[in-house]
């Protein structure tokens, strides 16, 4: 029961003891040994724990709060389009949010890419692409190109289909082997970001194409940044070439934003970095500024028409949640407040605290390389963190940063300031340092 003294201890209790019997959550075991942190409001970059803590949040919530929490501007948006209608069959039916949001969509990315469609999260988005690909050869009467090239440490969701195109380690082929799809991998592009990409860099990826693209419909890869798979950095000069081969070899070529979308990188999406067009884009995480899950899939007048004005005609897709007036206009009101904003000077800055704050972390022993672009912030260490025993110490240290494998890395909501960005920078380094 409550006592007078600790108000909120003992709904904190129940919380966690019921989160454990019932409820199962990201990649975790269901014997529920490492408890989640009961969150009662988030505002600005903080989010509010049930015990009265307040911590920064160094996560934006997997990469999509990028205007944080809480947000008069989106939250009205929302409370707009309440007013209106939550929710519409988008079958025969079509409205206000999901047109205009279209249309901006279409306006900010490559000229080439005018059609979108919506989807409910990331994962869809790339079964859409997949299916779009495939669903164009087959139209184009070449349904012997049915595979797939994508990178190694690559990571496009957890869906089978988006599965199969993840690494095959990390993406648990392992586990699923004989009914995932069978596609192609090439190696991950070791050309760094401010490097030059040789033609030796991409050498597997052309002999992979030349050997096998009677049956490649498309390559797909996360430009400029391999998100979940690895955290790494590559050359945009990789993608002018990936570009040329894919023309080469008549092959698709798709770009997986859903993370680097939305000014993460330092540009609006991180193919511009190299000014190169795919034919299929995926967007999804901070579509939204976090507030609703929603992702879409766009494409260019040659997939769409040469799905469309052949075989089938139709494409053969349709989510039942399918462009939802709420996620269209929390997505509306996120890119339009995003490219009010002086948004590239907020990412130079936040890229410059970040670059300060982690400098640190190089002396540190275990840590293998300390990098930045636009908003993100990576520690690598040689091992893989224990989470049993480095949640705490960043709770107890005032920030969320939540960990994975051998990266502990951070991508805050552009709205944080340069002192809660050092705050951050500096619980990360004294965690690693106190963890030796
Ligand atoms: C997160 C992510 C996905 C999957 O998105 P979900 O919304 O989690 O399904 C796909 N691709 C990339 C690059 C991602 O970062």
């Amino acid at each position: 029961m409550t006592s007078a003294t600790e108000p909120d201890t003992w709904d904190w209790k129940q919380l966690q003891d019921t989160d454990r019997k019932v409820i199962w959550h990201p990649y975790s075991s269901a014997s529920g040994n490492l408890d989640a942190y009961p969150v009662v409001s988030a505002s600005g970059v903080r989010l509010k724990l049930a015990d009265g803590r307040e911590l920064i949040d160094g996560m934006a919530s997997w990469w999509c709060a990028i205007h944080g929490y809480n947000h008069p501007v989106m939250n009205r948006a929302l409370e707009e389009q309440l007013g209106q209608m939550s929710h519409v069959m988008f079958g025969g039916l079509t409205h206000p949010p999901a047109v205009k949001l279209a249309s901006i969509l279409v306006d900010l990315t490559p000229a080439s890419l005018n059609r979108v469609f919506f989807s409910d999260s990331g994962s869809v988005a790339v079964e859409v692409a997949m299916k779009m690909a495939l669903q164009y050869w087959h139209a184009q009467d070449k349904p012997q190109k049915q595979k797939l090239v994508a990178l190694r440490q690559g990571y496009h969701g957890d869906t089978f289909g988006a599965m199969s195109l993840c690494d095959p380690v990390t993406g648990m082929h392992h586990l699923f082997g004989d009914v995932l799809p069978k596609h192609y991998f090439a190696p991950a592009p070791e050309c760094a970001f401010d490097e030059p990409c040789s033609d030796a860099d991409i050498k597997a990826m052309a002999d992979l194409l030349e050997a096998h693209h009677q049956e490649i419909a498309a390559v797909i890869v996360e430009p400029i940044v391999q998100g979940a798979g690895g955290m790494r950095f590559y050359s945009p000069e990789y993608l002018v070439k990936l570009r040329a081969l894919c023309d080469a070899f008549d092959t698709l070529l798709i770009f997986d934003e859903i993370a680097t979308g939305f000014g993460r990188t330092g540009k609006l999406f991180a193919m511009e970095h190299a000014a190169v067009e795919p034919d299929i884009l995926c967007l999804g995480k901070s579509l939204t500024g976090g507030y609703m899950t929603l992702a879409a899939t766009m494409c260019n007048s040659r997939v769409a028409d040469g799905i469309s004005n052949k075989g089938v005609g139709a494409f053969m897709h349709g989510p039942t949640f399918m462009g939802n007036p709420l996620a269209c206009s929390a997505a509306l009101a996120s890119t339009e407040l995003l490219i009010s904003l002086p948004w590239q000077r907020t990412v130079q800055r936040i890229n410059a605290a970040l670059k300060l704050g982690l400098e640190p972390a190089r002396e540190l022993p275990g840590v293998v390389e300390v990098r930045t672009l636009g908003a993100i912030g990576v520690i690598e260490l040689e091992q893989a963190v224990d989470m049993r025993k480095i949640q705490p110490m960043f709770v107890e240290r005032g920030v969320w940063i939540r960990p994975f494998g051998k990266l502990v890395y951070t991508m805050p909501p552009f709205i944080m300031n340069d002192e809660d960005i050092a705050t951050l920078c500096a619980a990360m380094v004294d965690v690693l340092a106190t963890l030796g």
